[in-house]
């Protein structure tokens, strides 16, 4: 496997797997942890989690980028394949968003929030990606996501995203959203604001009524929370002695979570449970450094190898009592 002379991604034959729709946002991020800080490096929803499914089917990004948006960075997705007919390149600048970390990276301080280009973004979906199997609607404005769903004819499996934003700003259409996926993933933050229920099973199941049979509750460095019909499963989150930058880390795992899905077509509870420790694998190298860092070296060998480590981290032997 060759590195990219000039972006050092190591390149790699594409994925096969159905095609996978992301929508989301791109941002350039300003990242402060306790001990350091990064300004206008590269985000957003739809970057970290089109970069992470990228390893294991085709993606398609949908999205907007204003003209200060750096062609590196349009040049560092290509280089995984991702394809960019429907990213938009408008007038005006690139979405931004500041955080600020606690000393545990649990928890984050939104320091701000511009969405500028996105103020206008009417997302017009390329004729071609109409077809798409799965879905992944990152997180953005839920009217936004809609618009994207108006656009694709009968997907198989779709999945969103949100956050406190816009569960507080724009509820009735984040609903309406729900009513129309397969699964939801948030974290137990937004669990408990969007059902109002303090314990996450039943959070779980409020949500669930809502429309998605699937809900996946995230909880930082404790893990994820998968909740169906057929039950509840956890999948832990990989523990690692050094964390660089936790941000993207949600979205890393749906994306990895999705590209995997996309790969199997297996959408089966087990299909599902399978996915998500894949989306786990894939989150724990985003936090090991800064932005979409990590993943500019990352190559299949190192994921299966984490994979593996995953494996013998929850292994058990079957208890007789
Ligand atoms: P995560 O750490 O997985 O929650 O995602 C962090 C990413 O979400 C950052 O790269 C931000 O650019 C992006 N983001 C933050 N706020 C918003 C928002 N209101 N809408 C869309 N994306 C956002």
């Amino acid at each position: 496997m060759k590195p990219d002379p000039v972006l050092g991604v190591p390149q790699q034959a594409a994925p096969t797997g159905s095609p996978l729709l992301v929508v989301g946002s791109l941002a350039l991020d300003t990242i402060e942890t306790q001990s350091r800080r990064r300004e206008e490096v590269l985000g957003g929803a739809a970057c970290y989690a089109s970069f992470a499914a990228s390893f294991f089917a085709p993606v398609r990004l949908v999205g907007v980028v204003g003209s200060d948006f750096p062609s590196d960075h349009e040049a560092l997705l290509r280089s995984r394949g991702i394809d960019l007919a429907g990213l938009e390149l408008a007038s005006g600048r690139t979405f931004r968003w500041a955080g600020r970390y606690a000393a545990d990276f649990n928890n984050r301080t939104t320091l701000d929030t511009q969405l500028n280009v996105f103020e206008t973004f009417r997302p017009k979906l390329p004729p071609a990606y109409a077809d798409s199997a799965f879905v992944f609607l990152a997180n953005i404005d839920p009217v936004l996501q809609s618009e994207v769903l108006g656009q694709v004819r009968r997907p198989r499996f779709v999945a969103c995203d949100t956050m406190n934003f816009w569960i507080g700003g724009k509820r009735t259409e984040l609903v309406r959203v729900l009513e129309r996926v397969n699964m939801v993933l948030l974290n137990d933050e937004e669990a408990r604001q969007l059902s109002g229920k303090d314990n996450l099973p039943a959070a779980a199941n409020l949500i669930r009524a809502m429309g998605p049979s699937a809900v996946v509750i995230k909880r930082g460095d404790a893990g994820a929370l998968f909740f169906c019909e057929e039950g509840v499963f956890a999948a832990p989150a990989f523990p690692l002695e050094r964390v660089v930058d936790p941000t993207g880390a949600g979205d890393s795992f749906a994306g990895g979570c999705m590209g995997w899905l996309a790969r199997t077509g297996d959408i089966s509870p087990a299909g599902i449970r399978t996915a998500l420790v894949v989306g786990s694998v894939l989150a724990s190298f985003c936090v090991e450094d800064f932005s979409l860092d990590r993943f500019r070296s990352l190559d299949e060998a190192a994921i299966r190898a984490r994979c593996a480590a995953f494996a013998e981290l929850v292994r058990f032997e079957a208890i007789r009592f």
